[in-house]
């Protein structure tokens, strides 16, 4: 690694599996990693202590490999208390970190009488006149301050990668608190730490933070003493397809109900990289993907999260798989010829063990009172073993000629027979897999 490898970090709280919506964050750096030649940090920001959970915190590990999405370090913000202790002084002795002792409902009213005269909602700053023997007196009566960060005067501006320039006025929020009254530190500071510490050279993340990222550029540089050189980029934010914010329904998104689903994680990869691009979507591999990952082409608006267009992407993305890629995961005994059969009718790979019952083992299809003469005839001319792909072409036309149906009236009943299934993979491809003791068989039962 020299001093320009790009240093990215995917910073979930262990407060839930995951679901779309960080994980889009988790691939735009991962990509943006891997397409760059960097480094990827997975960071667990874990000082909600009261929500965060081990399981969560396995549990989004086991779904990121599961994807592929590999990390090159590994960091716990509960293990690395001493260094938020370490900088939290640094600002104390920089006058930047002042002790609070408002409650809720004092800065509430505080705000309420703000709104009322028209000014906007700000803390006041009224702790930072606290006289030495006022905020003894505080703690003499049994009050613990919380601490708020003094922010700089003016504009932070950066150059987003995704939106160009942005700019948060800094006097228009209020001093964060970084420390609460119980000595926890608040995520806008130990990501900071974390950030600097590490050598982070690009942040990617969801356009809610746009506000943190000025207040986080101002601790940064009050932290460092110098100007930050850390690239931003910001996602916009999806709705689902009705427009409506769609962390409503992100228990219903998690990555283990896609995976339940039988998603393919490429599938899963791809349209997450191109959701709100103005690249086309499609399914492309890993490779491809990572090669045309660009930031800069995102739109600056909202993108819409469609189930149905990933379930297109994948549906394409496995019509194109080569039977080395998924034997492993078909039903014992499935070959080549069976799934280069089967393949374009698919939407899951989970549905090639529907297909493989049909060809390898018993169904029972549904009985056609009205065709059974028809089916009889058609077993009855059924041709000799062995069978190829011209079997079916050539049984049809026999009985094309000896029954004089064609069309739907001719093919129908035949594949509703054979395979117990309205539509499916061309009969031609089937019945060579399916076998003649089969077919005659099930012509027979569907006969009635
Ligand atoms: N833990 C934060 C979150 O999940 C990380 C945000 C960031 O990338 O800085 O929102």
């Amino acid at each position: 690694m020299n001093a320009s490898t790009p240093r990215l970090r995917f910073a979930p709280s262990p407060t839930g599996f995951l679901h779309v919506g960080n994980l889009r964050t988790a691939v735009a750096n991962y990509l943006f990693a891997r397409r760059h030649g960097g480094q990827l940090m997975l960071r667990m920001d874990d000082t909600d202590v009261a929500r965060s959970k081990p399981e969560y915190e396995a549990g989004i590990q086991e779904d990121l490999r599961w994807l592929g999405i590999h990390w090159d370090e590994y960091a716990r913000q509960s293990d690395r208390m001493a260094q938020y202790e370490a900088a939290a002084d640094r600002l104390k002795a920089l006058g930047l970190l002042y002790p609070c002792f408002e409650s809720e409902e004092e800065l509430a009213a505080k705000r309420a009488l703000r709104l009322k005269r028209k000014l906007p909602p700000v803390y006041d700053r009224e702790m930072l006149r606290l006289t030495p023997e006022q905020r003894a007196a505080a703690e003499a009566n049994g009050k613990t301050p919380y601490w708020r960060f003094k922010l700089s005067d003016g504009v932070v501006t950066w150059n987003d990668l995704v939106f160009g320039e942005r700019r948060v006025k800094l006097p228009s929020v209020s001093d964060p608190v970084l420390i609460r009254a119980d000595g926890t530190f608040l995520y806008t500071f130990t990501s900071v730490v974390d950030d600097l510490e590490f050598g982070v050279t690009h942040i990617i993340r969801g356009e809610d933070h746009v506000t943190n990222t000025g207040i986080q550029i101002d601790l940064m540089r009050a932290l460092s003493g110098k100007p930050e050189k850390i690239g931003f980029a910001h996602l916009p934010l999806l709705t689902d397809a009705e427009g409506g914010k769609l962390s409503k329904r992100f228990d219903s998104l998690s990555v283990r109900s896609l995976r339940k689903d039988g998603l393919e994680p490429d599938a899963i990869i791809a349209y997450l990289a191109r959701l709100g691009s103005a690249d086309d979507m499609a399914p492309l591999t890993r490779d491809e993907v990572t090669a045309t990952f660009d930031l800069g082409r995102m739109s600056h608006s909202a993108a819409v999260f469609d189930p149905r267009q990933l379930l297109g992407i994948n549906r394409q993305m496995i019509h194109r798989l080569a039977f080395a890629d998924v034997v492993s995961r078909l039903p014992q005994g499935a070959t080549e010829d069976f799934w280069l059969s089967i393949r374009g009718n698919l939407d899951l790979l989970s549905e090639a063990r529907v297909w493989w019952e049909i060809v390898a083992e018993e169904i029972s299809p549904p009985e056609q009172p009205d065709d059974a003469d028809f089916l009889r005839a058609a077993a009855d001319a059924l041709p000799a073993e062995p069978w190829d792909k011209n079997t079916a072409g050539i049984w049809t036309k026999a009985l094309a000629t000896a029954t004089g149906r064609k069309g739907r009236g001719l093919y129908h009943p035949l594949r509703l027979a054979l395979t117990g299934e309205e539509s499916g993979p061309d009969m031609k491809d089937l019945l060579p897999l399916i076998g003649r003791d089969k077919a005659a068989r099930r012509l027979l039962v569907s006969a009635g």
